[in-house]
């Protein structure tokens, strides 16, 4: 079998068949968060996706490098900077940590790069410099640059490679200064956008003069320049196909940086959206929530994590508060189970379960179809179940099923359940305590222990450190 993504690009599952003539390096990328308030769960399934994406490859065994990026400058950034008076950096590092924290908080892995936007204007710089020398891009009126088009078509290029645009209907040569712009505005784009005072002190020097860099060339700049100029994997929300991606198409392609032949990238994938309780996510009904308002309400970060990739990424998913009840409770036939062969197995070990990883991986391989995945797992859950109520399980068997689950778990990323759960103050305070422990001062050790006792949390010191488990 061979693994097979839908690639937006060419509308059709494609096998997946890395740049890297070694078959081995990935390269992949991911738009990261424009950090401007706290992430929502919509926000969420995309970057969810992308880490399972990352670790479906980790797990079939190639190297992958993992880029998501920091938007720390943009339209609606500035806005809030403007309206709230604070410096760039310190408006954004509160939800720059935050988000940091919430993708911990999911159980995703910390991808390799996180680049800053404000820390690659020079390269945005370079590649526009680039696009203005090939006719591509042209200074406006406004002092602003912009991305011709229609030059761009008329060098050969297409654009609208990502979604079908009608250009019979659209008006060429339109300009549109902001970073989103709807579908039906083929209008030329902001590279470089020339200061204006609601920016206040958010602005560099270029050759067109002071400015900031426009949404799209961020993405172009960052990508190209940790992972090269054609790279395998662009992922995002499907939101992001126009114009985000289509625009980082045509900046990354018209600056003519390929190797003859070669594409910016190879395969585009875009997760679908998320409604919750039924309907589009919106302030005024009721159903908008952050991760952190989900957390408040007593639902943990695993479960949310396996709600949200309980289905297709390419499938319009309903996400409900029903929903993660019912998550809860599948997570807790998984944990009993996996505590059951964990008791049987003891310190026997045995070689994985290899029908139990051919068939997560077969489901795996086709688009990374998690839910046939799940279905997967839980006959599994089920099979076992059965024999350990029928004692016909020897503890070797147990020890190879649950070395099988270590390597699919180490796809779902759930972890195991003890000490996970714990909030990030009540894990504070257990380092706390062992920083107090390894300075010899038993004192604020024990000072610290009651207080997490005083919260409902214990501590339980194992060979393999300590353990916090709920009062
Ligand atoms: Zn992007």
């Amino acid at each position: 079998m061979a693994l097979k993504f839908f690639n937006t690009l060419s509308r059709s599952v494609e096998e997946f068949v890395p740049l890297d003539p070694n078959g081995k390096a990935i390269g992949m990328y991911c738009c990261g968060p424009t950090v401007y308030d706290f992430g929502h769960i919509g926000n969420f399934r995309t970057f969810v996706f992308s880490d399972l994406v990352r670790r479906y490859l980790q797990f079939r065994g190639y190297a992958v490098t993992h880029v998501m990026n920091i938007t720390d400058v943009e339209d609606k950034i500035i806005k809030r900077v403007h309206e709230t008076g604070l410096g760039l950096r310190e408006y954004v590092s509160k939800f720059e940590d935050a988000f940091l924290e919430d993708m911990q908080t999911l159980g995703c892995l910390h991808p390799h790069h996180l680049p800053r936007a404000t820390e690659h204007i020079a390269g945005m710089i370079q590649i526009i410099d680039a696009l203005m020398k090939r006719g591509i891009a042209y200074k406006a009126p406004d002092g602003s640059v912009y991305f011709s088009i229609e030059k761009y078509q008329g060098c050969g290029c297409r654009y609208g490679q990502l979604v079908n645009l009608n250009f019979d209907q659209m008006r060429m040569g339109e300009r549109v200064a902001s970073d989103e712009y709807p579908k039906d505005s083929l209008a030329d784009f902001a590279l470089w956008k020339a200061r204006v005072p609601e920016d206040g002190a958010v602005f560099w020097p270029s050759p067109w003069g002071e400015g900031r860099p426009g949404w799209h060339i961020e993405c172009s700049a960052m990508s190209m320049k940790l992972l090269g100029t054609s790279f395998d994997l662009h992922l995002g929300g499907e939101d992001l196909a126009f114009p985000h991606h289509e625009d980082e198409i045509a900046q990354s392609e018209g600056a003519g940086v390929q190797k003859p032949g070669q594409r910016f990238v190879k395969y585009w994938l875009h997760g679908a959206h998320l409604l919750v309780e039924g309907k589009k996510m919106s302030k005024s009904l009721g159903n908008f929530f952050t991760l952190r308002d989900l957390l408040a309400k007593g639902y943990g970060g695993r479960e949310i994590r396996y709600l949200l990739i309980s289905s297709h990424y390419r499938a319009t998913f309903n996400f409900t508060l029903e929903g993660l009840a019912g998550g809860r409770a599948a997570l807790g036939r998984l944990d009993e189970c996996l505590d059951k062969l964990r008791e049987l197995a003891g310190t026997t070990s045995a070689p994985s379960d290899q029908k139990f990883l051919d068939d997560f991986t077969a489901a795996l391989d086709d688009d990374l179809n998690v839910a046939a995945g799940w279905g997967v797992v839980f006959e599994w859950v089920g099979e076992m179940n059965r024999s350990l109520a029928a004692n016909q399980l020897a503890a070797a068997q147990a020890s190879s099923a649950l070395a099988a689950w270590q390597q699919v778990d180490s796809v779902l990323g759930l972890g195991r359940k003890a000490g996970v759960e714990a909030p990030p103050e009540i894990m504070d305070l257990l380092d706390q305590r062992q920083a107090a422990r390894k300075a010899k001062d038993f004192k604020r050790a024990d000072a610290v222990r009651d207080e997490l006792t005083a919260k409902g949390w214990l501590i339980e010191d194992t060979p393999k450190g300590p353990k916090l488990k709920r009062i």
